[in-house]
């Protein structure tokens, strides 16, 4: 079903343009290099008209009204690409194409149900996804995934969804970092440390739709939850971090998972004012803008200072001691 959708994307894409149920708004890809990474800024002047939406609070209790949720049915006919359903859960899933595209083929996996954006991403969220990337992958395309989690992460919808857009062969600026990293264990989380803010990155083993289900679960949820524990570890040593459940961002590639832990939404400019509102892209390394004075202006300020600012501090080596310490405890109480 996965790869029947994929191989479908493209034209779906281009009819939904055509039929009008979709807003293309096309854009231009600057790079920048800063500390020896290729950053993309893409600047996309067209988006000055689309409104600005306010950041909805994203708590399951505060019952979203269906009417107001684009994420449940009914669907625009245009956008619907398919259902998915995790046999071994029982979740389901509707995938829809991205009704305000700046990428071609951006595409959102929203759970069926309302659930918050606020949770955290569930085994059966990540297995789907993967498979997802997986069956790109066999269609010919490449792309990653994305979940902006929490109020504070750039999201501007509180119904669970996940988003998937193709790149080139390499991966995002930050994945083609994270590819460059040897380690000694790849099943320890590494943080990419050229990066001024926290980021906590796990290296995935060679896992595909031929795994077998449970160990692709395994290795996924896994990998999730000790990115997860990082995440809250580097939120608690900010004194200043905002109450409530912690905010971040998921990047997902065949490779790599990534979560960056976030402490505002959006960044006020030093040179022009504006706030730039900053989700996963920006930390996947691109970061997007609405016109040339908003390029110079990031430009200018450095990606990675605005990043640091709507991030948090690294607490990195800090966490590797508590780790080796914990290690230490562990094979202490086992010879008593
Ligand atoms: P986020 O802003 O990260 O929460 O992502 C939500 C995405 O949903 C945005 O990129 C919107 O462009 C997109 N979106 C908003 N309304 C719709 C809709 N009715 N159908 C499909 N996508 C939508």
């Amino acid at each position: 079903m996965a790869t029947t959708i994929l191989s479908q994307l493209s034209e779906r894409f281009e009819s939904a343009g055509k039929e009008g149920d979709l807003l293309f708004f096309p854009s231009e890809v600057h790079h920048h290099e800063e500390s020896g990474i290729e950053f993309e800024i893409r600047l996309c002047p067209a988006l000055q008209k689309k409104p600005a939406l306010p950041t909805p609070h994203f708590d399951a209790g505060l019952g979203v009204s269906k009417s107001k949720d684009p994420f449940s049915p009914p669907y625009i006919p245009g956008l619907f690409l398919g259902e998915l359903k995790d046999e071994e859960e029982g979740q389901e899933y509707v995938l829809l194409l991205n009704k305000y595209s700046v990428v071609p083929k951006h595409f959102l996996l929203v759970t069926k149900d309302f659930q918050s954006q606020s949770t955290p991403l569930m085994p059966c969220d990540l297995v789907q996804a993967f498979l997802l990337l997986d069956a790109a992958r066999k269609t010919g395309g490449s792309f990653f995934a994305f979940y902006n989690c929490g109020e504070n992460s750039g999201a501007s919808q509180p119904h669970k969804h996940m988003q998937f857009i193709p790149v080139d062969g390499g991966g995002p600026p930050v994945e083609k970092l994270a590819k460059t990293v040897r380690l000694e264990d790849e099943k320890k989380p590494f943080s990419l440390s050229a990066l001024p803010y926290a980021n906590h990155v796990r290296r995935l083993p060679a896992l595909s739709s031929s795994t077998r289900r449970e160990d692709l679960e395994e290795s996924l949820q896994e990998a999730f939850i000790s990115l997860l524990d990082l995440t809250i570890s580097s939120v608690r040593h900010d004194p200043t971090y905002p109450a409530g459940s912690p905010s971040y961002n998921v990047i997902l590639t065949l490779e790599h998972m990534h979560l960056i832990p976030r402490k505002l939404e959006d960044h006020v400019l030093n040179e022009t004012g504006d706030k730039l509102s900053v989700n996963a892209l920006g930390f996947a390394g691109m970061l997007l803008v609405k016109s040339e004075t908003e390029l110079e202006a990031v430009k200018k300020e450095g990606v990675g200072k605005i990043l640091r600012a709507v991030g948090v501090e690294s607490v990195h080596e800090q966490q590797i001691l508590d780790a080796h310490e914990d290690d230490r405890n562990l094979d202490r109480n086992a010879s008593l």
